[in-house]
């Protein structure tokens, strides 16, 4: 019967175990998950068309413990040719493959012939018919004497068991040379004396190995049979056996037992499982559903999809931190030192987070607002989340709501979908292993909401200190306490966070940085990460302040440092590689950087020097710096993002610079303005909301009853502005949708320079609502406008009058560089933007601005 009979082929693909030993004549699940054994049954099992196709090698690893490394381990010589009988997979929580494989004979490992994808040998069968003498000397005795054992085993258990009598039945049947290696995967062996049964390639010796554990299990059965039989109401059937649900046709041998009083690992996970969900801490409901759905589980044919699902559940449940917390550890002195060393400036937000870890300390509980970060990318709000978990000794996870609309997303699918999944909020507490991790809630200003529910809506409820301590996944299906789990939030904007998610908020609004900060946080924070991040160190790389205040100047605009981050990154690549040049000694790095920096550039001598383009034929010797200058710069990040001059686009009437807020920081936005012949219509262009358009409306209105006053003309020189004119506004820059009364007296000052024929100042940006009196009134978002105003380069900054207050905010060196002017009345805006102020006849009566 079975193994001898086949031939396997010459080569086979290896499939590495961790868990367990293959013995021929047995059948063993094994759980695929690293990339080489991913790999084989991908291109092997699920491709191969022929049975001899999916005879694989099954080679125990003993070695690796870390079977993802990327060399191949020292494999072990013998192994056990096996065919997969079944194959499932899953996609949840990882993509894996549950394969079902029966073994037929060993082989011992020739030669391995490849090591990648997955590792294949040149393969010698043993265990051929041929090498068995059935029945001489030595052999027929021991073959004898092992047959003995085996039936005294067998007729200790119950044999009103089917499975059991069918064992017995076996017994008989099969050739005894099989019988070592089939006994041996079913009693109780331990994962070495299976190895060593492995190794026993000769017949004599395997049943010398297989003897002693047969007699220990048949003394082991006698003993708990003693045991029982002193308690009364047990009945003999000490050794419950489990026929293998298992598709085996193949050897024709449905058996597999397993004695329950056994706690061993012989490999099959149900009982693993059970015993898992048992010592599992978990609440008393989870456990009566874990235990329903274990029972459940062992009635159910292992080919039906629902086995997988209810495997994954429980494997969820147990796995699942129930009880597990780290301590937390809140030593103000060290959060604030942490807090300082992991982040430059942001000292507002700084205070208020320990403001908040100190309050809850002292109230030692968690129940009050959750914090929410708001500002523009890259300030680092996500980075602060985790210097708090740092600061408190928690875990930390970040869950990203950016899109998610649909509420299963936050509350898991029920299982009875087919691919249903638990929810980020479970799989988080899953990934952390504990259930006091903090939970960074990203972007909650971008929660999606569609026919599939509304993701907010589920969210407050796991925010909600009166509802989360039993907090519901679908997909799980019995409550999970959250209340040890500390929230925190971020987002862009205020705007778009669902009211009753704002309600339970506490915000703290992060602004953007300023030049100086951004070169203080580069140098301290960036610049180092970056270099440990390529593998460089300061002797190989210099980037010196000038060449980050370059970067930030004209290869990003942004209130945050993550661009400035990527292009540091972009500067290190580029050095990482020229330094791994030169380590390698390549000289024919003749590059484009030198061809570019010559050929057009025409660089002066002394900037050669320390130029990284200053590659000649022979690469920098490992130990002089590279470093970055404004050169190299170019070549690497290519020409200059942002050097159009604003004074260049300000070089006719009809120009003007307005500030805007937008989720991603302050921005400076030129307004254009033209005439041409019409019947007065106003057109505006550039992606703009009913606010701004109103704008317009009312600076047009504003302009018309005040031409004479300014002698604002038409093309023809009649007060009459719509007279034969068309105007045509518009807002370059962008498809972002700009909306918002801030721009009013932006485009008033627009087309007063269109109608008078003035330029406007180059340096000035402006912001503030207006009426059609002229009243200019307070607007939002003055710091990130002004800091977007200073990053620009502008130097002078006109705002409402009742927005001076905001002032305060500003850093000093900024304000110190800007002159800000606060305007009430229209007239102080136009007086403030043109150069020499704007003539009104009430003051200058006589000057004509005729185009
Ligand atoms: P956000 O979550 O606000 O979009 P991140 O936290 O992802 O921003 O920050 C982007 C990067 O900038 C991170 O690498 C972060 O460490 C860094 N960063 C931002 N602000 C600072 C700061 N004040 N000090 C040091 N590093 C900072």
């Amino acid at each position: 019967m079975g193994s001898t009979a086949i031939q396997i082929p010459s080569r086979l693909p290896l499939l590495l175990t961790k868990e367990g030993v293959l013995l021929p004549g047995s059948s063993m699940r094994i759980s695929v998950e690293s990339s080489r054994n991913f790999q084989l049954v991908k291109s092997r099992l699920l491709r191969g068309t022929s049975v001899k196709s999916t005879i694989i090698g099954v080679i125990p690893n003993t070695s690796d413990p870390d079977s993802e490394s990327e060399d191949l381990p020292h494999l072990h010589r013998i192994g056990t040719a096996g065919i997969a009988v079944q194959i499932v997979g899953s996609n949840w929580p990882k993509p894996h493959y549950t394969l079902l494989i029966t073994g037929l004979c060993r082989f011992q490992i020739v030669e391995v012939l490849k090591e990648k994808p997955y590792p294949v040998a040149e393969v010698e069968q043993l265990d051929r018919l041929e090498q068995y003498t059935n029945g001489i000397g030595e052999l027929s005795e021991l073959s004898q004497q092992f047959y003995k054992y085996a039936i005294q085993l067998v007729e200790m258990l119950d044999m009103s068991v089917p499975v059991v009598a069918k064992l017995r039945n076996l017994l008989d049947r099969l050739p005894k040379e099989t019988l070592p290696d089939i006994l041996a995967s079913i009693i109780r062996t331990s994962t070495n004396e299976k190895l060593q049964i492995l190794d026993a390639v000769g017949l004599e010796e395997r049943f010398k190995k297989t003897i002693p554990l047969l007699v220990r299990q048949i003394e082991g059965l006698k003993l708990l049979q003693k045991t029982r039989k002193s308690k009364p109401n047990d009945e003999k059937r000490i050794v419950a056996i489990r026929p293998i649900r298992r598709n085996n046709q193949l050897l024709g041998r449905p058996l597999h037992l397993d004695v329950v009083e056994d706690d061993d690992d012989d490999g099959d996970d149900i009982v693993m499982l059970e015993k898992k969900i048992k010592n599992t801490n978990m609440p008393e409901q989870a456990m009566k559903v874990c235990i329903k759905e274990i029972k459940r589980l062992k009635k159910m044919p292992q080919s039906m999809p629902e086995f997988a699902l209810t495997r994954n559940y429980l494997e969820l449940m147990v796995e699942l931190p129930w009880n597990k917390s780290t301590t937390d550890r809140l030593d103000l002195h060290a959060a604030r030192i942490l807090l300082d060393s992991d982040h430059y400036a942001m000292q507002k937000l700084k205070q208020r987070v320990l403001e908040y870890l100190a309050v809850r300390q002292l109230k030692n509980n968690l129940k009050g607002p959750i914090l929410c970060f708001v500002g523009p990318p890259g300030v680092g709000k996500t980075s602060v989340g985790r210097s708090i978990a740092k600061t408190v000794g928690r875990e930390f996870y970040r869950i990203a709501l950016g899109g998610v609309c649909d509420q299963s997303d936050i509350r898991g699918h029920r299982r009875t979908y087919v691919g249903s999944m638990p929810g980020r909020i479970i799989n988080g507490l899953r990934t952390v292993a504990v259930n006091n991790p903090v939970f960074l809630l990203d972007e909650v200003d971008k929660l999606g909401k569609s026919l599939q529910g509304d993701p907010a809506a589920a969210l407050l409820e796991v925010l909600d200190p009166e509802q989360n301590h039993s907090f519901t996944d679908h997909y799980l299906n019995v409550s999970f306490d959250l209340s040890q789990v500390l929230f925190i939030a971020t987002a862009n904007t205020t705007a778009t966070i669902p009211p009753a998610l704002l309600d339970r908020m506490e915000l703290i609004q992060v602004a953007g940085y300023i030049q100086e900060e951004k070169i203080e946080i580069a140098h301290r924070h960036l610049i180092p990460k970056q270099l440990e991040l390529h593998g460089l160190t300061p002797q190989q790389i210099q980037i010196p302040k000038e060449a980050t205040e370059g970067i930030i100047s004209r290869y990003t605009r942004e209130a945050g440092v993550r661009s400035l981050e990527r292009k540091i990154g972009a500067i290190c690549r580029a050095v990482a590689v020229k330094v791994a040049e030169g380590q390698h000694k390549v000289t024919n790095s003749s590059s484009t950087h030198v061809a570019a920096k010559e050929g057009k550039e025409g660089v002066p001598e002394e900037n050669k020097s320390e130029s990284i383009t200053d590659t000649t034929d022979v690469a920098l010797p490992p130990e002089m710096p590279i470093v970055i200058d404004r050169h190299a710069l170019k070549d690497i990040l290519g020409p200059p993002i942002y050097e159009m001059e604003v004074s260049q686009r300000l070089s006719q009437p009809g120009v003007a610079i307005g500030l805007a807020w937008t989720p991603l920081g302050g921005e400076i936005m030129f307004v254009e303005a033209s005439r041409m012949e019409g019947e007065g219509q106003l057109t505006l262009t550039g992606q703009l909301g009913d606010v701004m358009k109103e704008s317009a409306h009312l600076a047009i209105s504003w302009l018309r009853s005040n031409a004479k006053k300014y002698h604002f003309t038409n093309a023809g020189g009649s007060f009459d502005l719509l007279d034969n004119t068309d105007i045509h506004l518009h807002f370059p820059a962008g498809a972002v949708t700009k909306d918002g009364p801030s721009a009013g007296v932006t485009i008033v000052t627009c087309l007063a320079s269109l109608f008078s024929g003035h330029l406007v100042r180059s340096d000035v940006a402006m912001t503030g609502e207006i009426t059609l009196r002229g009243l200019v009134l307070p607007v939002g978002g003055i710091k990130d406008k002004v800091l977007a105003a200073h990053r620009a380069g502008l130097k002078r900054v006109i705002l409402p009058k009742r927005n001076e207050k905001d002032l305060d905010e500003i850093p000093a060196n900024v304000r110190e560089d800007l002159d800000f002017v606060t305007a009430f009345w229209l007239d102080d805006v136009l007086n403030a933007a043109f150069d020499g102020g704007f003539p009104a006849d009430s003051k200058h009566s006589i000057l004509n601005s005729k185009l």
